[in-house]
């Protein structure tokens, strides 16, 4: 089965009241709705209403570039800011400026597939780098390094693994990029959904002149907004401009506005706590439920500190890719691993996405995937 045919059947599954574990959709009861409609009738009552509804700079709103840079917790300049129509036209203006044809970028085993799908466009060629629990290994990253354009990275809570590198890794990983002068694209659009305690520093914050570092505002706001950004080195920044203006001129002016609204007074600090308990709540409900109904089929499964996604490996001698179909025909649906890998896939591993589905769905979902991996145990 490809990704495009298990995206294919993902999307009838909606139809046929299966409940899903699958996609990545942030949870809906976060959405902010009575911040956004404010923000949008100030923003449309204002003095300025026709400006929020007239092209604009394709950099972005400099107020809402000026927000981002002072969000960062390393020095960012406004002026290395480029707002962008969520982070994945982030990686894709990356990908037109730094990709030829051929050219090597080297991405976790596993990695986020969008970006891959990206990359793939500009037919780079995908050499996958080993991962554990703690993220990527730097001693296969030196030995896969040479010549590449750039590394792909996600250290905060990744998809589709949910593990968070650790700092050590960090400072390995940063120490062989320096080495070598590799470029590292630091793609980050969950970081702020830790639970417990946030996450070690961005790679940026160290090697800020190698590093492009991408953010979004679709985990703490809404994804419907399609807004996300880059914060580049000023010698690349002119070049991701020139893309972004051929791509789309700028994002929706009038998205930047009501966003800009809604950041203003500090509302993150107030809405985030919010959605970290409510995540970390839905993790918790996954993970018990995984102990109720999976524990002795000889499954494994980590324990994310943040983020969305769980990342469940099948007994010995299963495929989550065979057995998907059996699941979605039981009534419940996941992401089999394959596709996420660039090199040798491991065909026992599966994500499971817990931030969508209610704590009943997750619990009867969890006990049906339970009862098709029992079945095909003893088939
Ligand atoms: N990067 C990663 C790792 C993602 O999982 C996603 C969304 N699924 C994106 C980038 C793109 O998100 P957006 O365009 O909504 O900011």
């Amino acid at each position: 089965m490809t990704s495009s045919a298990i995206r294919d059947l993902l999307k009838v599954i909606s139809q046929l009241g299966v409940i899903s574990l699958a996609g990545g959709l942030p949870a809906p009861e976060g959405f902010p709705i009575d911040a956004l409609l404010a923000a949008c009738e100030r923003v449309l009552r204002s003095p300025d209403a026709r400006t929020a509804l007239q092209y604009s700079p394709s950099e972005g709103l400099p107020a809402l570039r000026r927000w981002v840079a002072e969000s960062l917790p390393w020095p960012v300049h406004e002026d290395q800011v480029l707002i962008t129509t969520g982070s994945q036209q982030a990686l894709d203006l990356v990908a037109k400026a730094l990709i030829d044809k051929g050219s090597v970028v080297l991405v976790g085993s596993p990695s986020y597939l969008g970006a891959q799908q990206v990359f793939t466009t500009m037919q780079a060629k995908m050499v996958s780098v080993a991962c554990d629990a703690d993220g990527m290994l730097p001693e296969d990253l030196a030995a896969k390094a040479a010549g590449a354009r750039f590394l792909y990275l996600q250290p905060n809570y990744e998809n589709p693994t949910g593990t968070c590198m650790s700092a050590e890794r960090r400072e390995a990983i940063g120490q062989v990029a320096a080495r070598l002068g590799l470029v590292i694209l630091e793609d980050n659009p969950y970081g702020d959904l830790w639970y417990r305690q946030p996450p070690p520093a961005p790679l940026a914050a160290k090697l800020p002149e190698n590093t492009i570092y991408t953010g979004s505002f679709s985990k703490i706001l809404a994804p419907g907004m399609r807004l996300g950004y880059l914060v580049a080195p000023m010698k690349l920044y002119q070049t991701l401009v020139k893309f972004k203006q051929a791509a789309d001129l700028h994002s929706a002016s009038f998205n930047q506005h009501v966003v800009l609204e809604v950041l203003r007074d500090g509302f993150l600090d107030r809405h985030l706590p919010a959605i970290r308990e409510l995540y970390q709540r839905k993790r918790n409900a996954m993970l018990a439920a995984l102990d109720r109904h999976m524990r002795g089929l000889g499954a494994s499964w980590n324990r994310p500190s943040g983020g969305m996604f769980i990342w469940l490996r099948l007994p010995e001698g299963l495929s989550a890719t065979a057995l998907l179909p059996r699941a979605v025909e039981k009534g419940v649906a996941y992401v089999p691993g394959t596709p996420f890998f660039a090199g040798d896939a491991d065909e026992r591993a599966l994500r499971l996405s817990y931030v969508t589905a209610t704590e009943a769905q997750i619990d009867a979902g969890i006990a049906l995937l339970a009862k098709v991996v029992q079945e095909a145990l003893e088939a």
